[in-house]
Formats: C-alpha cells, structure tokens, sequence
C-alpha cells in the first residue's frame, strides 16, 4: 500500500502517522520526492483501513500495490534512484561508462586496461576477481589478489572499481571495493544477496540467465528489504533460441524496468553477445532505449585473454564506442 501525503503536510502530522502505522507491525519506506512524500507500507496490510488513512487531512491518496515487489518498486518511489559510487552517479540522467576486462590477469595488464578505459571515457572500471565458470578447469581469477591489483589500478587512475563476489564467505575481502557485483549465476543466492543488502554498497545486480523480470526485481528487493537502497540492475542477456549468439539481449527490459522501477538499469552487450564486433551495435541501442549506462569487456590483447577475449574490444575499439554513445545519448534528450 502506498500513501501519498499531501504537499503542504506539517511534519509532526506526518510523523504521527508513520509511527501509528508501524505501530501495525508494518515497515514503512519514505520516499522524499521534489513534488510530494510517497509512504510505502511494507507487510500485511490487510488490516489498514484505506478510508480512514485516506480521509487524514495530510494524506492526499492512498493506493493498493499488488506487485510482490515493494521497495524497488516505481510506484514507492516515483523518482528516479541516483545510486553514488564516490563522485559517480548512476540514474536520474547520469549514465555510467563501466569497462574493463572480464578478469583481472596481472597488474600491467589491469593498469593499462584501465587507464585505456579511462582515457576513453569511462567512469568505472571493471575486472573479475573471483570468476565464475561453467568448467572447473578453467581460469577461476586471481581471488585475493585481483582484488589488490585492482585497488593498484583505482589508485593510478582514479577510478571506482567493480568486480564480482561469488560467495558470502569472500564478503570481509570486498570491505574496499566500491561496486559489489552480483553475477547472472548467483542472482537467486538469497543468502548473498541479504548479506549485500546489510552491506549498505552499491550493487549491480545481473539478470539471470533464465530469469524474469519480476525474479530480477525480487532478488533486488531481497537486497532493498534488507536496508541497502543503492542498487543497479543489469540486463547481460537471456537464453534462448538464438545459435549464433551467446545469449539474446532483451534490449525491452530496459524500458520495461524503467516503468516498473526507480533503480537505474544497465546494459551488458559482451555478455549478451558474446561476439566484440556485436557489440557497438548494441550498446549504441541500448543508449537508444534509455539505459543508464553499459558495462562492457575491453582487453589490451583480446587474442591472449584468460577469460572472455572473443567478446572483448580493444581500447581503441572501445574509444570509438564512447563517442557514438554520447552522440546517441545526445539524440535523445
Ligand atoms: C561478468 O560480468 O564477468 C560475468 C561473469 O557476467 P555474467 O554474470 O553476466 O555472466
Ligand atoms: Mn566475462
């Protein structure tokens, strides 16, 4: 249920009532708009009488919300989240360039990648510590140590660092990192993510292989419900038919989620793809749907990668990239 109050409502009044409700047993999660104060009821609210909230004289309408999902969703939160990694912001208009390779692979090559991305444009930087994959025997990361190496590269170039946790138990090694990356594998680790939730970081979840929309917004809920606000979503594409492609980029998540959620929404298209020449044409129409940003694999030497080099472009590749992105994005303002 949400309670919109009126504009002119007096705070005391408005306190009053927050605590009456909770009084009920019910969560209650404020959203200060630039127009109005949305109050989402979070629990059973079978019991509320909606008539008699909504003949309060502070209270301008009150509304059922049906979806399972509360927290993230739109209609709690009628603006736009703005998540902040230091001096970045991610939603609200503010787009993030996040790149670099899929794993980190020693410190020359993760300081080189980054100061490429960077020069490029980028505004995070990205590489997986802790890798997850479909073999056992291959490359699984670089663990502890990636994650050292990359607040090396953060240090040299300035950039907020973004990289995957695979299990709650790596969680006291990630204390530094300033994205927490939730993998499309681990989208339904319920334990992680309520872990992530206490964390109060920002974090990108990916949609899982086979997963909906409302299962995307429902693991985001799970990190929402337990405190943590600052969470991007991630489409990095879905299983399907498709023989020549990796995956198939559902490019209508974006403004579908957009509808359904106030939390940014991001675009993978190496992942979704899995082809490098894939994806310029992808990113450059995720920026056309209204994307709040991309992450995207980038490589100094593709050909030689330990994880991912098919799909990765290389710097300059990269470079070119960013310049038709701003080109699109300006386009559609
Ligand atoms: C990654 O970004 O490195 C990755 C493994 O992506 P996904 O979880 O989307 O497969
Ligand atoms: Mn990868």
């Amino acid at each position: 249920m949400i309670v919109v109050l009126k504009k002119e409502a007096s705070k005391a009044k408005e306190e009053q009532l927050i605590e009456w409700l909770k009084g009920m047993g019910l969560g209650i999660h404020i959203s200060v708009g630039e127009y109005q104060t949305v109050l989402g009821l979070i629990g059973d609210t079978s019991k509320v009488d909606m008539d008699l909230i909504g003949s309060l004289d502070i209270v301008d309408s009150v509304k059922r919300v049906t979806d399972t999902f509360k927290c993230v969703n739109r209609q709690f939160h009628p603006d736009d989240t703005v998540v902040k990694v230091g001096d970045v912001k991610i939603g609200g208009g503010n787009f993030a360039m996040i790149a670099g390779p899929c794993s980190v692979e020693s410190e020359s090559q993760i300081v080189e990648v980054a100061k490429a991305v960077k020069e490029a444009g980028a505004n995070l930087l990205r590489g997986g510590a802790f890798k997850p994959r479909t073999s056992p025997y291959d490359f699984q990361g670089l663990k502890a140590e990636g994650l050292e190496l990359l607040k090396i590269a953060r240090k040299e170039t300035g950039l907020p660092i973004v990289t995957e946790i695979m299990s709650v138990s790596d969680l006291p090694l990630f204390e530094d990192v300033d994205v927490l990356q939730v993998g499309a594998r681990n989208m339904q680790n319920f334990d992680l993510l309520k872990e992530l939730g206490a964390t109060g970081k920002p974090i990108l979840l990916k949609r899982g292989l086979a997963n909906t929309l409302k299962e995307l917004l429902m693991s985001a809920e799970y990190i929402m419900a337990s405190g943590n606000e600052q969470v991007i979503l991630c489409e990095r594409g879905i299983r399907t038919y498709s023989d020549y492609m990796r995956n198939t980029l559902d490019l209508s998540a974006v403004p579908m989620l957009h509808e359904l959620s106030h939390l940014p929404v991001i675009v993978d298209p190496s992942h979704a793809t899995g082809i490098a020449r894939m994806v310029p044409p992808m990113a450059l129409s995720a920026a056309a749907c209204g994307a709040d940003g991309l992450i995207i694999e980038v490589h100094n030497d593709p050909i030689h990668a330990l994880c991912d080099g098919a799909q990765s472009l290389r710097p300059e590749e990269y470079a070119e990239l960013v310049v038709k992105v701003n080109a699109v994005r300006e386009a559609i303002k």
